[in-house]
């Protein structure tokens, strides 16, 4: 036996697949017969694939996470050696599983992991003993097939997590909670924001509260795009399939989108705007003095997601997305380029999103266009993110075929990452429509196509600004921003005046007027979440003010109704 030696420090990697080794450890002593396939770490934990002889169920984890504990109790030094083929054929000879991989990795030399009695083929890297593994805790059992094939034989998979400390491993529990506490699709049924309906799989349906966050989202958008210099358009959400032909569509996105036929001719449901910009473009004869034209659109797009990964408002089959499209000279992509990234610091800004990362994805093996193109628009995009001061990784030849682009990703307050906006340089699009300016040379030029999406889509932005925000919406997205609440039924006619004032000023409020005790009427706005609450009582109307009640708790004394007025514009940046 050739002894590799142990870790000095192991990594996070190491323990948690260590700990999936004292998981089969501890299944082992507790049920021998069962056999036992891969136990790798995962990017949260662990897991490991078995047949036991028997299906596990939910109540049996905590007996082996006992048993899991009492081994690393006994703090078995883990020990990997080197040994022959034949060697680990013998010990794995009553696993058809374990012979498999002995056979696959065909070499004269295997991995073999000992720690106690309990044997396990692997290649190495764990911690030191057993006894390192002391913060972990078994979560689920799913069921997983063999080699990940649906064909083959079934197994139980037991999943589970580890840390090298507490501190990490209650965090992670925490962020667990706060993610299932926190998910949109229970926020947007507790908020009466949006829901869904098994006569539209897939498509969301939006309620009055939730179709007014939607609006101010895209009022917002607007907004930015008019001082960009975007003009906005809109094209329809049916067009005939020879157009999808001839972008492209049909060929590579097929299975994605949907069809109909209307007085015997094909149509197709848009699945992205392009084509239909393309149209406005093209329609009469466009002076480079015109460009960059700048074409934005609030687009309903419906993709075809198969139903396994429809996941509420984050994938769904129908979306708006805040598409814009520039038409420009190879020469000016930089400059756009450079604006679109201030765009969007602006707007991550507005939600506090302060952890952002940007990626240039370069040209693949199998591209289009000629080499002095792509190395332009390659650099006008690094060159921009340079200029903005902004750093970024290269994922290299990961470009589409037919241009470079800029990836955006936004972490959110619970630390996930979300893929948001793409800067797309297009060669193919302006090349398959055949699209035109005259020069100043007065002669014909093809444009270059960049195609923007900052929020990507408004359904997925939603969801995700309302887990971040654990259902607590800024100010200026609050579809009920103030609720006036009168202690007694004295005070009702006083709330009434307080609302009209507040309303007339633009602001979205309203009133209990369920002539509930104070504290109730406290409790039901505490979880419509709404910001303000202005308590009305006998001295405050005697004395023309309110006690403004923060969500948090907090209160502001005998606050003269303007000065609430003032506040509320301050934060809706009126
Ligand atoms: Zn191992
Ligand atoms: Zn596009």
């Amino acid at each position: 036996m050739v002894r590799i030696g142990m870790e000095p420090t192991a990594n996070l990697e190491q323990l948690r697949h260590s700990a999936a080794h004292l998981l089969a450890h501890a299944v082992y002593e507790l049920y021998p017969d069962t056999l036992f396939t891969i136990g790798p770490a995962t990017e949260d934990g662990f897991f490991y694939d078995m047949l036991p002889h028997t299906n596990f169920k939910e109540c049996d984890l905590p007996l082996i996470e006992e048993r899991m504990r009492e081994l690393a109790k006994r703090n078995y030094p883990i020990v990997h050696t080197l040994i022959t083929a034949e060697k680990a054929r013998e010990i794995f000879k009553d696993n058809r599983f374990k012979l498999q991989l002995i056979d696959e990795i065909n070499q004269p030399l295997v991995g073999l992991a000992t720690q106690g009695e309990f044997k396990d083929l692997c290649r190495g890297g764990h911690v030191s003993h057993t006894g390192d593994i002391q913060h972990f805790k078994l979560e689920a059992i799913s069921g997983s097939y063999w080699k990940a094939n649906r064909d083959d034989q079934a197994l139980q998979r037991i999943s589970g997590t580890a840390f090298f400390s507490d501190e990490e491993l209650k965090k992670y529990e925490q962020k667990k909670l706060d993610a299932i506490q926190y998910d949109h699709r229970r926020l947007g049924k507790q908020l009466d924001l949006f829901s869904f309906h098994e006569e539209g799989p897939g498509f969301a349906f939006f309620h009055p509260k939730g179709r007014l966050v939607l609006n101010l989202l895209i009022e917002y958008m607007r907004k930015l795009q008019k001082e960009y210099n975007y003009q906005e358009i809109s094209t329809p959400i049916l067009l005939s399939d020879s157009l999808w032909h001839q972008s492209g569509h049909y060929a590579h996105y097929k299975d994605k989108m949907y069809f109909c036929s209307i007085d015997e001719r094909e149509f197709a449901v848009k699945p992205m705007n392009c084509p239909g910009s393309t149209l406005i473009f093209s329609e009469r004869p466009r002076s480079y003095r015109e460009l960059p034209l700048k074409l934005a659109e609030f687009g309903l797009v419906h993709r075809h997601e198969l139903s396994g990964v429809l996941h509420g408002l984050m994938r769904v089959r129908s979306f708006t997305q805040d598409d814009a499209h520039i038409y420009c000279t190879i020469d000016q992509v930089e400059d756009q380029v450079v604006s679109i990234i201030r765009m969007m610091q602006r707007l991550l800004a507005k939600f506090s999103f302060t952890n952002v990362s940007f990626a240039v994805s370069t040209r693949p093996d199998d591209s289009m266009g000629d080499d002095i193109q792509w190395e332009k628009a390659t650099n006008a995009l690094t060159n921009a993110l340079q200029k903005e001061g902004i750093s970024h990784k290269i994922q290299d030849k990961e470009g589409a075929f037919y241009g470079p682009k800029i990836e955006v990703k936004i972490q959110d307050a619970m630390e996930r990452e979300w893929q948001c906006g793409t800067v797309q340089i297009d060669f193919n699009m302006p090349h398959n429509f055949d699209l035109s300016f005259i020069n100043s040379k007065g002669e014909k030029e093809r444009p270059v196509m960049v195609h923007q999406a900052i929020y990507g889509s408004f359904e997925r932005i939603f969801a995700i600004i309302l887990e971040h925000y654990k259902g607590l919406l800024p100010f200026w997205l609050c579809p009920v921003q103030v609720r006036a609440l009168p202690i007694t039924n004295a005070q009702q006619e006083y709330a009434h005046e307080i609302i009209n004032s507040l309303k007339a000023a633009g602001i979205r409020a309203d009133m209990d007027a369920s002539g509930d005790p104070l504290s109730g009427q406290i409790k039901n706005a505490q979880a419509e979440k709404i910001p303000w609450m202005l308590v009305l009582g006998k001295k405050e109307t005697e004395l023309n003010v309110v006690t403004l009640r923060h969500r948090d708790g907090k209160q502001e004394l005998n606050l003269p109704l303007n000065q609430i007025i003032e506040k509320a514009h301050e934060l809706m940046n009126i």
